[in-house]
């Protein structure tokens, strides 16, 4: 039966009731009373029109039921004559041809020096370096947009939710999204991930399905399914590579069957380079009727990702990884994907309507969005995709994919070295140990020289097990690494080989 609070015009609500049992006993409300009309805090200007009973002792202003159209439901609301605001600092347009010299100056942190000698940034998988256009656009929105989004009534609120919601839009132009409410910001393919086990695996899987991840995995698509098969009884089902870390497709499809409820793999590997056929791998999962999972924490800084044309149902990453700020990240799904999943966290933001009964949700992206988000942080994220535009995701992979042709065999040559991961398809990543030296070891003698590279699991450890390894040193490119960077590289790992 339709719920008669459910404001008109707001579609798609899913409808929870709160067990009369545990409503909380608020002075002038009794536990299980009749479902009472949305509140507005004390004081705030009613945003929907009409009267409804008061809630007496709380003090606060009822409102009334019936609620704005779509948007105008979430967002501030201001009308008049247009404000004129402070100039958003524009990206320069020096990038018509890739020019690594012109892109290097867009990262101050790469002018530092590390004992010494001049920074050489080589763990661009661990995390990239930003460019000046996002540290500014943070600085711009603290300066002049910085306020909490959606409900208010104020300018700052409006220039805060448009840079948010634009923010979103730029994800969506930079995936190939269809629509902006597919972009739900999470903190970062961890939680990103997390949310989906939680709140999809919780909801769709049961005893005895299946879930299938690959040996690649991170180990943030590894422990949300342990946990999820934990909870729900779930068997979770790993597809092998071989001992250059290609995935065995054949193999992978053969793990498939009517109990497959999801795929989970990861787009590249972030302790080998692998790229893996995710193509391939969504047409697979589809064929057997499961859901499929990609995670891009890799991919998105190092190949173009158009969702639409991959098809998958969830598409996560990191903003971190692809050069904007820490604890922003994304997920996309399907319109179809996401409406069937549920909220995971509650609180305000995801919500239309709020009685001490029950509580309406807002549709996507909302529904995922508890909270306060990290308001700032994603418009530096959206920034950085711009960055990323303007240089040309194409033109990155070519030129990263050079140096990574130009490094392999340089590096394979060293006497004591094994390169480890040497898969058909790999971006970006280098891995190697070094006979008779600890990756620890070689990780801070490369540190001497101002080299920074990661040294150790990588959280990754089944893949680097599956390898006989608990560590390697790996080095990882970004498109403003240079050749004489590697040749520098190359020159101190040969030394330290040489016992130097
Ligand atoms: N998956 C892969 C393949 C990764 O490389 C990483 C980060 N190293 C993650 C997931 C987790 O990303 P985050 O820590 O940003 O949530």
């Amino acid at each position: 039966m339709a719920d008669p609070l459910l404001p008109p015009g707001v579609a798609d609500l899913t409808a929870f009731a709160v067990p009369s049992g545990i409503v909380p006993t608020v002075p002038g409300v009794l536990a299980g009373a009749a479902p009472t009309a949305p509140v507005a805090p004390r004081g705030s200007a009613p945003t929907w029109p009409g009267t409804a009973p008061q809630v007496g002792d709380l003090g606060w202003r009822a409102a009334p039921v019936s609620a704005p159209e779509g948007d105008a439901a979430n967002y501030y609301f201001l009308s008049g004559p247009a404000v004129v605001r402070e100039p958003v600092p524009q990206i320069p347009d020096s990038h018509e041809v890739f020019d690594v010299n012109a892109v290097r100056a867009d990262f101050p942190i790469l002018r530092e020096t590390v004992n010494g000698k001049p920074l050489i940034w080589f763990d661009n998988a661990a995390t990239t370096q930003k460019p000046q256009a996002v540290i500014d656009r943070l600085a711009h929105f603290y300066a002049h947009e910085n306020s909490n989004i959606h409900r208010a009534a104020h300018e700052l609120a409006a220039r805060a939710t448009d840079a948010y919601e634009d923010a979103r839009d730029t994800v969506r132009r930079f995936i190939n999204a269809s629509k902006s409410e597919q972009v739900i910001f999470a903190r970062g393919t961890t939680e990103a991930i997390n949310l989906v086990a939680y709140a999809w695996g919780g909801k769709h899987l049961g005893p005895g399905d299946e879930i299938v991840i690959t040996h690649l995995e991170h180990h943030a698509n590894i422990v949300p399914w342990q946990l999820l098969s934990q909870k729900t009884g779930a068997v979770l089902k790993v597809a092998p590579v071989d001992d250059a870390g290609n995935l065995l497709l054949g193999a992978f499809e053969d793990l498939l069957g009517p109990r497959t409820k999801l795929v989970a793999a990861t787009h590249v590997s972030n302790a080998l380079g692998t790229v893996t056929p995710v193509h391939k791998i969504v047409e697979l999962g589809h064929r057997y009727g499961a859901r499929v999972l990609i995670d891009g924490a890799q991919s998105i800084p190092h190949i173009p990702i158009d969702v639409q044309a991959l098809g998958a149902d969830f598409f996560v990453f990191s903003g971190h990884k692809i050069f904007g700020p820490t604890g922003i990240g994304v997920l996309y799904g399907t319109e179809e994907a996401l409406e069937e999943t549920p909220p995971w966290q509650g609180g305000g933001n995801m919500i239309a309507d709020v009685t001490l009964e029950r509580a309406l949700y807002q549709g996507i992206p909302n529904k995922f969005e508890a909270g306060t988000g990290n308001i700032a942080d994603a418009v530096g994220l959206g920034e950085a995709l711009r960055y990323v535009e303007k240089v040309g995701i194409e033109r990155i992979a070519a030129y990263e994919h050079a140096l990574l042709e130009y490094a392999t065999p340089l590096l394979g040559d060293i006497p004591g070295v094994r390169l480890v991961g040497t898969a058909e398809e790999k971006a970006s990543v280098l891995s190697f140990v070094l006979a008779g030296h600890e990756p620890l070891e070689v990780g801070k003698a490369l540190n001497s020289e101002g080299i920074a590279v990661r040294a150790g699991h990588h959280c990754a450890q089944p893949i680097l097990r599956r390898l006989g390894l608990e560590a390697t040193v790996r080095p990882s490119f970004a498109f403003y690494n240079t050749y004489d960077e590697i040749d520098v590289f190359i020159r101190a790992v040969r030394r330290i080989a040489e016992g130097g």
